[in-house]
């Protein structure tokens, strides 16, 4: 229960930073979420209305992101400047179904 400890000395909502009243061991206004991330505990607060609205943990480490950049797949990260802009220029699209691109 040590990490659990640690995570209420943070006393705040996880995804809007609103405080999170604590009363001993007793959370007035929200949850505690335990989460297992390869062996390691991570405990996160959120705030009952957060909780309601989305009660997934998301947004808790960086996520690195690989794409194509001229002919070949690298982390975007490393991408230099103009690139990392065109691709956050980049839109998705669905492909029609349709038997036309067929081969
Ligand atoms: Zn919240």
């Amino acid at each position: 229960m040590e990490s659990a400890k640690s995570a209420k000395n943070n006393n705040f909502c996880h995804d809007c930073q609103k405080e999170i009243e604590l009363e001993g061991d007793d959370i007035k206004n929200g949850v505690l979420l335990v989460y297992d991330d390869n062996g390691e505990k991570i405990n996160i607060l959120k705030c009952n209305e957060c909780f309601t609205e989305n009660k997934a943990l998301n947004n808790f480490r960086k996520c690195e992101v690989y794409s194509r950049v001229v002919g070949y797949i690298r982390p975007v990260e490393q991408w230099h400047k103009g690139k990392k802009q065109e691709f956050g220029e980049r839109q998705e699209y669905i492909m029609p179904e349709s038997n036309s691109f067929c081969c």
